[in-house]
């Protein structure tokens, strides 16, 4: 019945080692299930929402801008018809905002179709679907019988078999999605909970950092690696490539009440996003100076530098950055924005320091500094 070989050879045996895990894992799950709100609805339309939404963001981020964005968009069609911009500034701060630009384009395909496709290739086809989001919304939405396999997924498969081979393989994860298919539950209702009960499993058991809770586990009494001590060195994934850091130094320019923002272009890291004017390297007040000067603008009272990093996925900003009053109508694209303006349009996250900034001299009714500047803090 075990599957006990040293580790998995990824070869198809006749043997299905996965058996034992459907039963006591949907008993498990609808007793033990986190209550999230896109598990109460059964319409696709939530659900691919939070789908696209929990692609590398966690649950607990997720929440609130899941709330707002179905708020300000009810409706599949409310959102085809939305401004992007719209849509951006509902999306400010949750990242990978390619996800927002395809969730749109899909909606406007949806829409014009009149309903969401009820099948795994129907939503395979649909933008920024990929096979783990076609077969997650496929299965909680409509019961079909496909297996999503995500981080969760692959963690919790490779420990019950004991698999040491790289999951960074693509062969390996194909490896682990023909097993979990070799055990899909036939009924509808059923499928409609099992993919998110693995990865619930995942994420709440057999969890990725520190020890997993095996003694809570539905699968603990006959998982392989929790019998061979394994389960802390699965799964067995190869190094990512190193980081790169990008020095920055950024400018939050103020003329008459305004602040310059520009647009970010339409492909890349933030691709149409707005963004503070900056320029490469870190630069002393002298070389600020004069990089603003070459904007064609007059520095005319210096307020405060701060310094901050964000790190993306492949990419670590370590910004520098000046605060300060200007005169001159700077580069054609600059847009000096007022409050409302400002607060219209969708600025990226890694920014926040200085749209905190900006933010407070832009509320002084005077356009007075904040108190305090001057101060320099990471
Ligand atoms: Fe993970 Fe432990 Fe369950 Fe095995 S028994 S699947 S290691 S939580």
């Amino acid at each position: 019945m075990w599957y006990n070989t040293a580790m998995c050879m990824l070869t198809k045996t006749t043997e299905f080692p996965l058996s034992p895990l459907p039963g006591p894992l949907l008993a498990w799950f609808r007793e033990n299930a986190r209550d999230l709100p896109w598990r109460r609805t059964r319409d696709p339309y939530p659900i691919w929402v939070s789908e696209i939404m929990l692609q590398q963001t966690r649950v607990a981020a997720v929440l609130g801008y899941y709330a707002r964005f179905l708020t300000a968009f009810p409706s599949v069609e409310a959102l085809a018809g939305a401004p992007e911009e719209r849509l951006m500034k509902c999306w400010e701060g949750l990242g990978y905002y390619s996800r927002a630009r395809n969730l749109h384009k899909a909606a406007r395909q949806v829409a014009e179709a009149g309903g969401f496709p009820e099948t795994y290739e129907g939503l395979l086809a649909l933008p920024g679907i990929g096979p783990y989001t076609a077969a997650a919304v496929a299965s909680a939405a409509f019961g079909v019988r496909e297996a999503a396999v995500d981080g969760n997924v692959l963690r919790v498969v490779t420990r019950l078999l004991d698999c040491r081979e790289d999951i960074a393989q693509p062969r390996v994860k194909a490896w682990v999605r023909d097993r979990v298919r070799e055990v899909l539950p036939s009924a509808a209702e059923d499928m409609r909970i099992f993919n998110q009960a693995t990865m619930e499993l995942g994420a709440t058991v057999c969890v990725p950092n520190g020890p997993p809770r095996c003694e809570a586990c539905p699968a603990g009494d006959w998982c392989l690696a929790r019998r061979r001590g394994t389960a802390q060195t699965l799964p067995v994934k190869s190094g990512k490539k190193p980081r790169r850091t990008e020095e920055l130094t950024v400018f939050v320019l103020l003329r008459q009440g305004r602040t310059a923002l520009r647009r970010r272009p339409d492909t890349g890291l933030l691709a149409g996003l707005w963004e503070f004017p900056h320029v490469p390297g870190t630069l002393d007040e002298a070389a600020a100076a004069a990089a603003v000067e070459a904007w064609g603008l007059r520095p005319l009272d210096w307020h405060s530098r701060l310094a901050a990093r964000h790190i993306f996925t492949h990419v670590e900003w370590h910004m520098t950055g000046y605060v300060l009053e200007v005169r001159g109508e700077g580069p054609e694209d600059f847009l000096w924005t007022d409050r409302a303006d400002f607060e219209a349009r969708a600025v990226p996250s890694a920014f926040t320091r200085y749209t905190e900034a900006a933010r407070e001299l832009l509320e002084s009714p005077d356009g007075a500094p904040p108190a305090g500047g001057g101060e320099e803090r990471t």
